[in-house]
């Protein structure tokens, strides 16, 4: 008896420690992952085909190469760059963007039409590229349904376990259910990378406080978004305590021309 209520609270501790972001120290992002970068990579790719059969992505080059510039631009903040990134629009009007593993990043039309500036998608956007640096994925799905069958989807044999858990982990009405230290992390790595990228980390409370207002008014559009990413005051003070902890300087301003005229095209998309 005494063993087992010991190991409770052992249990009870590390919980607690997870829970309020104290075992996840928000700089380390090369934390223990059972899966290797080659596994990762192969899993990303399967996880996106299932992702691209299951949503439709937007083809419209101008929009597609507004995103990935984005994208690539927000990469030369990251802290590591390990995968070959892919920046894709999906159609689709909740305000989402989500990563899946090996750096696959998509971003709902809906976020695009919710964003005031570039500079705000960029921020939804540098999230989600830590996400992937963190290698969150791939911890989360190991603790979630552990290492034999991540070896199992790679190995290929039942393409309906793929596809039926890309639908629950990335599908309209899915998601993936980081830990709130992931979420800490990913904001915190999200808005140095801004930072770095040259375009300016208020831009993710700018953002944070439009969705916080917007969920009030249509909560139905942000329903996923709030699933996987609850904004909580914590995440907001915590992003905004590491920001005033940077040297100032001063960011390019936003091309508003460019991202008005590709809002304009998201809002004409088939
Ligand atoms: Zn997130």
């Amino acid at each position: 008896m005494r063993g087992f209520r010991h190991w409770l609270l052992l249990v009870m501790l590390a919980s607690l420690g997870f829970a309020s972001g104290c075992a996840f120290n928000q700089s380390d992002i090369g934390g223990f992952n059972i899966i290797s970068i080659d596994q990762e990579v192969e899993l990303g790719n399967k996880f996106a085909g299932e992702v691209e059969k299951q949503s439709k992505v937007v083809s419209d080059p101008e929009v597609q190469s507004y995103v990935d510039g984005i994208g690539r631009r927000l990469l030369t903040g990251a802290r590591a760059v390990e995968f070959a990134y892919t920046f894709k629009v999906v159609k689709d009007d909740s305000v989402n963007a989500f990563a899946i593993p090996g750096g696959h990043v998509y971003v709902n039309s809906g976020l695009i039409k919710a964003a005031a500036s570039e500079t705000e998608l960029a921020a939804v956007m540098a999230h989600e590229i830590n996400h992937a640096v963190a290698r969150h994925g791939t911890r989360q799905l190991t603790q979630q349904y552990g290492y034999s069958l991540i070896v199992q989807l790679l190995l290929g044999q039942d393409p309906n376990l793929l596809a039926q858990l890309a639908t629950s982990l990335f599908g309209k009405a899915g998601f993936m259910a980081y830990s709130r230290g992931m979420e800490n992390q990913a904001d915190f790595l999200g808005a140095e990378t801004m930072y770095k990228a040259g375009y300016n980390p208020e831009g993710m409370l700018t953002f944070f406080s439009k969705l916080d207002a917007m969920q009030k008014q249509s909560p139905s559009k942000l329903a996923q978004f709030f699933s996987s990413h609850p904004l909580t005051g914590e995440r907001v003070r915590q992003v905004r305590e590491e920001i005033a902890q940077l040297p100032p300087k001063s960011f390019k301003a936003d091309d508003s021309a460019s991202f008005q005229r590709i809002r304009a095209r998201v809002e004409r998309l088939p």
